[in-house]
């Protein structure tokens, strides 16, 4: 892949804050998109999981266009009748109480983080302020989830950073709980780990944080930006664990792409933020809740859910067989429904690069596992696609002469 002129344009006018990858692309339909040279890609990245219903959906464009002719932008002095009937979407189909909306993942938790010091300052308890969250976390780049962030890494040259944060290892159930003491206000959880590398918490943990929650009257706020909406074959990653939370924030899928994101919330918390506690000049505009509508009542149809249910046995079933063909190179497959992480022995960029060169879109998380957000409308036959062209790209990267083997710690 050689880099066209757009990429040598943007070197000049563009921060240099992402590693992107020498690919320019310029359309989208469904589960495939295409580049600068017109070359196709199957996309089991969805942007980061932003697309769960594939790119430029016939129902969602249309949503979009009918919405982009009549109004854009109202501010939310008014009432806008997209984000009330969102609200009560959301609400029906899982979502708590009530939802504030904002435009993004960091927003969400932003937010969340506010509404529950807020919370406990109006019952008196000022001293419960700390957010307690696991370790290999990832809640957001801005103040507040940079430091409910438990990745020192991307701490560091930016502090201070807001204090009244700390982190604990998911892996002793035990110590994790006896970490929510009288001074905790919340604990903040993805409850499926994303850019951690795809992780999920051994049984029965959610369920004892739960708990020790209530003991101490912490709050329990779900970070569910990457795993909700679908991503694990439930509408919300929540209704796997049998754990309700009381603050579950969302984006990335939310509105299949557009800018949008929301906390939802249960009543007595939501209730803490009072007109002028909070607000977002953005958030909730109408163009992105109407797609955010028009993708919840699909996702939300029985025979979606089904449907995405088997697609995504069935990809779990071609990637086990893959496992055992090739246990050297691929060490473990982590995840569940069209959320997965397949950890890999070594030469992670080599073979993602392989993977790219075939046509397939995907990415390297936490160093060395190769992550997968397929859309949901795929079909079998893209399953085995991806799987051969993961199959070929495992062959191909240990013979590379100048891969470097990933220094596993
Ligand atoms: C991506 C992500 C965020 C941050 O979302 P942005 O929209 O990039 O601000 C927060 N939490 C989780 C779990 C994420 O995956």
């Amino acid at each position: 892949m050689h880099p066209d002129s757009y990429q040598e344009q943007a070197a000049h006018y563009l921060f240099n804050t992402y590693a992107r990858y020498a690919i320019t692309l310029m359309k989208g339909e469904g589960a495939f998109v295409w580049d600068s040279q017109g070359k196709k890609y199957l996309d089991f990245l969805c942007g980061i999981g932003c697309t769960p219903l594939g790119h430029c959906h016939p129902a969602l464009t249309q949503a979009v266009i009918e919405q982009v002719k009549k109004i854009w932008h109202t501010s939310n002095l008014y009432y806008s009748p997209p984000n009330i009937e969102l609200a009560q979407c959301l609400v029906e189909a899982g979502g708590l109480d009530k939802v504030f909306f904002c435009n993004s993942g960091a927003e969400a938790n932003e937010a969340a983080i506010k509404l529950v010091r807020k919370y406990h300052w109006r019952r008196g308890d000022k001293h419960k302020n700390v957010i307690l969250s696991a370790a290999h976390s990832f809640h957001g780049r801005t103040f507040g989830a940079l430091a409910a962030t438990a990745k020192p890494e991307i701490h560091e040259g930016f502090g201070p950073l807001p204090q009244g944060f700390k982190y604990q290892s998911w892996q002793d159930t035990d110590a994790f709980c006896q970490a929510i003491d009288d001074s905790v206000a919340a604990v903040m959880l993805e409850p499926i780990q994303g850019e951690g590398g795809i992780h999920i918490p051994a049984p029965g943990f959610l369920k004892a944080v739960r708990a020790a929650c209530e003991k101490q009257g912490a709050l329990l706020i779900f970070d569910e930006v990457q795993c909700g909406m679908g991503r694990t074959g439930e509408l919300f990653a929540y209704q796997h664990a049998g754990v309700i939370p009381d603050v579950i924030t969302l984006a990335k899928g939310i509105a299949n792409g557009l800018p949008l994101g929301a906390v939802c919330a249960k009543a007595d918390v939501a209730n803490a933020l009072k007109p002028g506690d909070h607000g977002t000049t953005f958030g909730g505009n109408p163009v992105s809740c109407v797609a955010a509508l028009a993708t919840i009542q699909i996702l939300k149809q029985p025979s979606f859910l089904a449907r995405l249910k088997q697609l995504s046995a069935y990809l779990a079933k071609q990637l086990h067989q893959l496992q055992k063909q090739h246990p050297d190179q691929l060490l473990a497959i982590r995840g569940t429904g069209m959320m997965i992480g397949l950890e890999l022995a070594s030469h992670p960029r080599e073979i993602l690069q392989q993977c790219q060169q075939a046509g397939l879109l995907a990415n390297i998380t936490a160093n060395h596992i190769l992550r997968l957000l397929p859309p949901f409308i795929i079909n079998e036959a893209d399953i085995d696609f991806a799987v051969n062209v993961i199959a070929d790209s495992l062959k191909k990267a240990i013979t590379l002469k100048d891969g470097v083997a990933y220094d596993k710690k």
